[in-house]
């Protein structure tokens, strides 16, 4: 207790959220966001590649597909824009995630604001298996924990100033060149295996890869993330009654936001 004690108050302004997003998305999912949990959250940064004023938007140079290159490239500069701010954690999320401030601030608030955390959910029931590529041509298997980046997931500042030897400017493409692998796995991969820090795996963190069908109603308030898309050609949602239709709000983003 004593330490919540001397801790401040954990802010949603203490949190770095990258919103990582692409100029075809713009019109799109991006602003859908604008209009649901965004407008509530003030402080976000969105790493992007063309410019929408109002908000803090970095405008990266990468490529716009979405190659394990391009896309490694743009978690390089949400990590780059965390470590410029001085925020006290990162999280990073898609363009197609809802955030609920009130349930990350309380996730991030029962950790040890000084301890090393990683926390998401992983996208597999076990650890990825990589290549990782040495010295002249050998590779190694190694096998780590990553969070999906598609359901979110958070950094603590202290971990992420550990990371930098690997993730800092040039430095996390050549990682994620190292295990042939995306910006996500990359991330578990320097915190797992070049740290040796294990992940903190949280069922609050939810993609589209996983039936969103299956969150309970009344506990969709304490959901960290949310998501939505296309699945096996049907609509992959949250079940939320609103006054929005399924056909005006396919998402259910704006029916969840209404609740809130
Ligand atoms: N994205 C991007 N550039 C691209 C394509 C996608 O930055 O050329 C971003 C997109 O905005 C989203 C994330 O990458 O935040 C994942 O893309 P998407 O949801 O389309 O694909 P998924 O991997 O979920 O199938
Ligand atoms: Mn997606």
């Amino acid at each position: 207790e004593d330490a919540h004690v001397s801790q401040p108050e954990l802010k949603v302004e203490d949190v770095y959220i990258a919103v990582k997003t692409t100029g075809r998305f713009h019109k799109t999912r991006l602003a859908l966001l604008l209009e649901t949990w965004i407008s509530r959250t003030k402080y976000l940064f969105l790493i992007s590649l063309s410019l929408s004023p109002g908000y803090n938007m970095v405008v990266t140079d990468c490529q716009s597909d979405h190659s394990q290159q391009a896309l490694s490239c743009k978690m390089s500069a949400e990590y780059d824009g965390f470590m410029a701010s001085n925020k006290r954690w990162f999280c990073h999320v898609d363009d197609d995630n809802y955030v609920n401030p009130e349930a990350l601030l309380s996730l991030l608030s029962a950790f040890p604001q000084e301890g090393d955390i990683y926390v998401g959910k992983p996208s597999l029931d076990k650890p990825i298996t990589a290549h990782e590529l040495l010295e002249g041509n050998a590779t190694r298997e190694v096998q780590f924990w990553f969070a999906t980046g598609g359901a979110g997931f958070c950094l603590s500042r202290r971990l992420a100033e550990k990371m930098a030897p690997w993730a800092s400017g040039s430095q996390f493409m050549r990682t994620s060149a190292k295990i042939r692998l995306p910006d996500d796995c990359t991330v578990g991969f320097i915190v797992e295996k070049r740290l040796g820090i294990s992940m903190v795996h949280c069922p609050l963190f939810h993609s589209h890869l996983e039936n969103l069908l299956l969150i309970g109603q009344r506990s969709i308030p304490q959901q960290v993330t949310l998501s939505y898309g296309i699945f096996e050609n049907k609509m992959n949602s949250i079940e939320v009654k609103g006054s929005f239709s399924k056909e005006d709000d396919p998402s259910r983003f704006v029916s969840r936001n209404i609740h809130s």
